[in-house]
């Protein structure tokens, strides 16, 4: 069933509205997709557009005003990294031969707005900045060869229960509590892990069991805590004189998830204990600089986690019924995305983000989550995937994250499956998306998202009259002047919301056109060949044609779905 929304389990909880504190906490901009040597998809979110009417805004029980916005991919990037958005599909299908309308797009009451979907790859990279643990710790000392096993302390001594024995030395300390964590965790022994809490600390001791929880819940196919070699510790004033930043890196992969590991940075606080030894008093992951951007959720309190036989996700216990409906959603779409992109790199699986808290969303999407009305005319965006940082020896492999907003989380309107086929897309193509040009990675993802079919036919005007338009593409391609324009990079994302919206509409067209005149397995191919290949040259080798070529005939193929649209 690819055409129809999937039901609900419910209305979205008036709780998932969520509103923006009036100082967000600053969330460090995002490294440039070609620093990091990944790629970012945005999609723009589109509300209703001119050519089909609105379904009445945003979904019932979400209180932002406004629509969702659209994309904010930084304006000038390269072209072979790129957010890439993309448009949410209109409510419902128009009635069949629809009069375009000529009303102009009207922010919020109604017209398309953008909500972006992304792919982001090696966030972290700006995180971590080189540096040197103080003291008698030397990094490379340190932590070479340092892993939970052969640094733990083992389950029956005294360290291991109480800390440390006698005046210990920071980074002794720091590894010990880091490998005792490590250990506990692998041995599910509750009472171990959260014992390097400090004594006086309840909330960190409660903090650890949050974490703990969640972690076996998944659960984690390895996990190891261990110093951050970029990283030093900093002396703290308080809460006592003798405190220290631990800065700390894991490494983990979900079990039956991830095709390799992921590295995340956490900051703890660790405080002398009256026994010489040192203990966890706070974690400040989510605050310190270093470490706040892209949480993960098992970092936060209250996770919840559900899953499907090619869905895990990971949400909070405040929307477990939302969670689940996402989870049910995505596995029954797993399979209309897996025929279209068959790729071996893909597993099939996807691990989602669903997450509602305002400091997760933040550290994900900074101000432009869908809904956020702090983003002004920008580009907003529902949903991202991300390549997350993994350790040098997973060479190519990449774990990826679906991540979904508060807002689309929340929806459960027509347009929901469009825009989560539209992220499972990416997924299955995120091992070779780098390199490609973002109009063909956005149009190949809206293409996949919305296509409509008769069987097994591809039902081309349908597709199209079910996407909509801007009511200036709505005229030109009436008249027959319209014609895409294919931006490569990043500057994809740049503009007004209307003109990425335009863009992302530009893509979709376009890749509608290849797969119905040239056939799906040709836009895959062109897809794949453009990871390794230049535009032109796929271009040629593929489609035997050129971009001034394919500019034409995607414009003349616009204009005739337009009159079958109507008249038909
Ligand atoms: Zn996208």
């Amino acid at each position: 069933m690819t055409d129809e929304e999937r039901p609900g389990t419910g209305t979205p909880s008036p709780g998932l509205a969520w509103s923006l504190p009036e100082a967000p906490p600053a969330v460090p901009a995002l490294p440039s997709p070609e620093a990091a040597g990944g790629w970012v998809s945005v999609a723009p979110l589109l509300a209703p557009s001119p050519l089909i009417p609105p379904p009445g805004g945003p979904p019932s029980g979400d209180t932002q005003s406004g629509g969702p916005a659209s994309s904010s991919a930084p304006p000038g990037s390269p072209a072979s990294a790129a957010p890439q958005s993309w448009n949410a599909p209109p409510g419902r299908p128009p009635s069949a031969g629809a009069p375009a309308s000529d009303r102009s797009p009207q922010r919020g009451g109604g017209r398309r707005t953008a909500v972006v979907v992304g792919c982001v790859v090696a966030l972290l990279a700006a995180l971590g900045v080189a540096v040197r643990l103080p003291g008698p710790l030397s990094p490379i000392a340190s932590h070479a060869g340092f892993t939970s096993s052969s640094h733990a302390p083992s389950a029956g001594s005294a360290s291991a229960r109480n800390g440390v024995v006698g005046y210990q030395a920071f980074d002794d300390g720091a590894r010990q509590i880091l490998g005792q964590m490590t250990s506990a965790l692998a041995a599910h022994d509750a009472a171990r892990f959260q014992s390097v809490a400090a004594p006086a600390s309840a909330s960190m001791r409660a903090r650890l069991r949050q974490m703990y929880d969640a972690l076996v819940a998944l659960p984690p196919a390895s996990f190891t805590f261990e110093l951050d070699p970029r990283r030093a510790a900093r002396e703290l004033s308080s809460p006592k004189p003798e405190a220290h930043t631990l800065p700390v890196r894991v490494t983990y992969s979900f079990k039956g998830w991830d095709v390799t590991d992921v590295r995340v940075p956490l900051t703890f606080v660790a405080t002398r204990s009256p026994g010489g030894g040192w203990a966890l008093a706070e974690d400040r992951t989510t605050t310190d600089a270093d470490s706040d951007a892209r949480l993960e959720p098992w970092i936060l309190d209250n996770t919840y986690v559900t899953r499907t036989p090619h869905v895990l996700v990971i949400g909070d216990r405040s929307h477990q019924a939302q969670a689940r409906r996402l989870a049910a959603t995505l596995e029954s779409l797993a399979g209309d995305v897996r025929r279209v992109w068959p790729e071996r790199s893909w597993n099939g699986k996807v691990v989602a983000y669903a997450v509602t808290s305002r400091t997760f969303v933040h550290s994900w999407y900074g101000r432009s989550a869908a809904g956020d009305p702090a983003n002004g005319d920008r580009a907003s965006f529902v949903a991202k995937v991300a390549t997350l940082q993994s350790s040098p020896s997973s060479g190519d492999r990449a774990a990826i994250r679906m991540v979904v907003t508060p807002y689309l989380l929340g929806s459960p309107r027509s347009g929901y499956s469009d825009i989560l086929r539209h992220e499972l897309t990416h997924v299955a193509a995120a091992a070779f998306s780098q390199r490609v040009p973002v109009w063909l990675v956005e149009g190949a993802a809206e293409y996949t998202g919305f296509a409509r079919r008769s069987g097994a036919t591809l039902d081309a005007t349908r597709t199209l009259g079910e996407h909509g338009l801007t009511s200036g593409e709505v005229s030109a391609t009436a008249r027959g002047t319209w014609r895409p324009t294919l931006v490569e990079g990043y500057g994809f994302y740049a503009g007004s919301e209307k003109a990425v919206d335009e863009r992302y509409n530009s893509a979709f067209i376009t890749c509608l056109y290849i797969a119905d005149h040239y056939g799906e397995a040709s836009l895959r191919q062109l897809y794949e060949q453009a990871h390794r290949s230049s535009e032109t040259q796929v271009l040629r080798q593929v489609l035997h044609t050129d971009r001034t070529h394919l500019i034409a005939a995607a414009g003349a193929y616009a204009t005739t779905l337009r009159q079958r649209l109507v008249f038909r």
